[in-house]
């Protein structure tokens, strides 16, 4: 069924049994019958067309920092847009300051912070948001400073609502442009449209893909914007297991709780299922030590989520998209 679409766009890049564990940040997981790549809006509604016509299961995948998949073979196609048409980031409306914090002119910093008006920065679906936000930095735009750490994709974020220090993608997105599940059709949603909620989009429900994103963020002075950048890059290096393969927080938060401190407190930190292990340095974190299997997390996630049930009655649901 994927010939037609080889035959249509012969260099759109379709490969087999692609192993997801390479993809995706746990560094575990199975196999996909098909990872298709494509590299246009073009492809991509053609793609969706197809395996829409053919009742194929499919799965979009951004940077892959909350997936995973079961260990086994996911029989059905992965999709992840790539290249230039889907990792570009450009300002739209809004000058500048100044390009380099360090060499920027106080005075023309001053009067662009007097002016109220926005920087609209346009980025691809495939951009990663560590990227864009180095580039807003650049461009004297605040904003996205508490996301900056985010590993994932603007496509990711925009679907999760990620967000970080008080921070989510919701207060920054100004509309978002996706293609309709069977690639029939492209819209924007604004952001009213999205019915973003704490880890929430209207995109779990609907089915639309992100291709780009229209994001409206604030003058600021680049120096001060920088300092928050560091701020933050520095607080999760101290409290995040970086040094090893997980997809962030495990879990949501639960209403008036912090998940890892529930399960710190239910004597959980620490616990290891095979490779999977309950990070010592922060609970909230499952990380891969070493040959994790996907199923030996989700062992661990089903025994982090009962334990923590059983002790405090709080039900934990995992933030991660388990496939
Ligand atoms: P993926 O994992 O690839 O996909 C996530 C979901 O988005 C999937 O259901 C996928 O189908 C969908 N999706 C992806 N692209 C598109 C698209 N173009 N259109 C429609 N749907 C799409 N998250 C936070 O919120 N805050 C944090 O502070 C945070 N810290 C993290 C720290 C670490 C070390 C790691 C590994 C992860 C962290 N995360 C955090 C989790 C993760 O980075 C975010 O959820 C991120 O938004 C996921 O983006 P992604 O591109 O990797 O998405």
């Amino acid at each position: 069924m994927l010939r037609e679409l080889k035959n249509s766009y012969p260099d759109i890049k379709i490969l087999e049994n692609a192993d997801m564990s390479e993809l995706c940040s746990f560094k575990a997981g199975g196999r996909a019958e098909y990872l298709v790549i494509p590299k246009s809006t073009e492809e991509l509604r053609a793609t969706l067309s197809i395996v829409s016509r053919n009742s194929l299961p499919h799965i979009m995948l951004g940077n892959g920092t909350n997936t995973l998949f079961r260990d086994g073979l996911y029989k059905g196609a992965v999709i992840k847009l790539d290249g230039d048409a889907f990792g570009y980031a450009e300002v739209i409306s809004g000058t500048a300051p100044c390009r380099e914090p360090e060499n920027c002119n106080p005075a023309v910093v001053k009067e662009a912070e007097q002016k109220s008006e926005a920087v609209e920065i346009r980025a691809g679906a495939a951009m990663l948001l560590s990227s864009l936000a180095k580039l807003s930095f650049s461009f004297g735009a605040e904003g996205l400073e508490g996301l900056s750490g985010i590993p994932g994709s603007v496509g990711g974020a925009v679907f999760m609502n990620a967000g970080a220090y008080e921070s989510e993608t919701k207060n920054i997105v100004k509309s978002v442009h996706a293609v309709s599940p069977d690639g029939s059709e492209e819209r924007d949603f604004t952001n009213d449209e999205m019915d973003f909620r704490y880890r929430h989009s209207k995109l779990m429900e609907s089915g639309y893909i992100v291709t780009s994103v229209i994001f409206s963020l604030k003058k600021g002075n680049p120096i001060e914007i920088k300092k928050r950048f560091d701020d933050f890059t520095r607080r999760r290096k101290e409290k995040q297991p970086l040094d090893f393969p997980s997809a962030g927080s495990t879990f949501k938060r639960p209403a008036g709780y912090f998940a890892g401190k529930l399960i710190q407190d239910a004597g959980l930190k620490g616990l290891s299922i095979g490779g999977a292990q309950v990070s010592t340095l922060h609970s909230g974190f499952i990380i891969n030590k070493g040959g994790a299997t996907a199923t030996d997390i989700l062992r661990l996630i089903t025994l982090v989520q009962n334990t923590v049930f059983d002790v405090f009655g709080v039900k934990l649901e995992p933030e991660v998209r388990i496939i």
